[in-house]
């Protein structure tokens, strides 16, 4: 399978608004865009996007990951970015339309379809800094991906960064491609400096989250990870684990919590991040100040082991989903 994010479906769902509403959806083949130049995502960043998995089930159908959840997501970075916001049900009824459009497409597990509604401001103004984009194009990508786990993830080094943001405190908890651009060259320059795999934002010493994953800190009997604000993004995966690791017995402790308090955790406490992509993948060494300091031994702990696991089968269809996560097509 190619590296994740490289291959696609061969159609898409896509709208369009404009003077006031949404066209009806369709399913189209792939192919590029066509965007005036002076489109305003183009100049003024408008845009946001979700990231969520269709997985296919031994009966042949798909089972899509928290659509809903994702849906109302998107719903509020759309609000957020000034855009025009899509009704619910038109959102969520494009992903299930491509998804059944693509059932064929959906790999095995843990192989899945991962899928990118995308939503753009297209009004033609150069001179709309201060001004929203009143015409908007809403579209779905469908790309098959693999498991990052059956290529034997090793545990992550990470930069514990305290001086600086990731984005602003305005848009953390919006899934906008400018906060992915804020974090990346930080996070190069640590690659490079450091050989560390990602950075950990934590400024003032207030520990958030890397470029694009939760993270969090699990003891045999608690997990504790930053309570929701507008810092940072709200992981449908960090929800999903704590929901499940209460079930399971875990103390669930969501509480800022500071730089300090960490490294003096992870002598004893497994460290992860969480997100769709990569669902728990543990974190193994921690670089701060110049210094690397070890995750208990480095390794992979059996607490991620267990909660990944009851995650998966849910998702795989191993498990009942007691939680109404799933959304059957097909
Ligand atoms: N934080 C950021 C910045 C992300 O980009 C993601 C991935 O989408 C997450 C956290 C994890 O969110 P989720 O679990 O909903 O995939």
């Amino acid at each position: 399978m190619k590296p994740f994010g490289t291959e696609f479906c061969d159609h898409i769902a896509i709208a369009s608004y404009s003077a006031g509403a949404w066209t009806a959806p369709s399913i189209e083949p792939l192919a590029p865009l066509s965007l005036h130049p002076a489109a305003h995502v183009l100049h003024y960043a408008s845009s946001c996007f979700e990231g969520f998995k269709a997985y296919r089930w031994a009966d042949g159908r798909g089972r899509i990951f928290r659509l809903h959840d994702h849906v109302a997501r998107m719903r509020r970075s759309a609000a957020s970015m000034v855009l025009p916001v899509p009704d619910a049900d038109l959102l969520a009824g494009m992903v299930v339309d491509l998804v059944h459009h693509n059932l064929a497409d959906i790999p095995e597990p843990p192989a899945s379809l991962y899928l990118r509604p995308t939503l753009i401001g297209t009004l033609k103004n150069i001179g709309a800094a201060a001004a929203p984009s009143t015409e908007a194009m809403l579209f779905v990508l469908a790309s098959p991906v693999g498991d990052y786990f059956t290529s034997g993830a090793a545990a992550l080094k990470l930069l514990v960064e305290d001086g600086r943001e990731r984005t602003t405190e305005q848009l953390g908890s919006t899934k906008t491609g400018g906060n992915y651009a804020a974090a990346l060259g930080p996070t190069l320059a640590a690659k490079e400096k450091y050989g560390v795999d990602q950075v950990l934002f934590c400024p003032n010493g207030d520990v958030q989250e890397t470029g694009a994953a939760n993270f969090l800190l699990i003891s045999d009997d608690e997990i504790l990870t930053k309570s929701l604000d507008t810092t940072f993004l709200h992981g449908m995966t960090r929800d999903s684990v704590l929901r499940l690791g209460a079930e399971m017995g875990y103390r669930i402790s969501e509480r800022p919590f500071t730089v300090d308090e960490l490294l003096e955790k992870v002598s004893t406490w497994e460290a992860c991040l969480s997100g769709t992509a990569a669902t728990l993948t543990s974190v193994g060494s921690l670089v701060y100040k110049g210094e690397e300091i070890k995750v208990r031994d480095g390794q992979p702990g059996p607490n991620r082991a267990k909660l990944q696991k009851a995650l998966q089968d849910i998702q795989y269809g191993l498990a009942t989903d007691t939680h109404g996560w799933l959304t059957e097509v097909g």
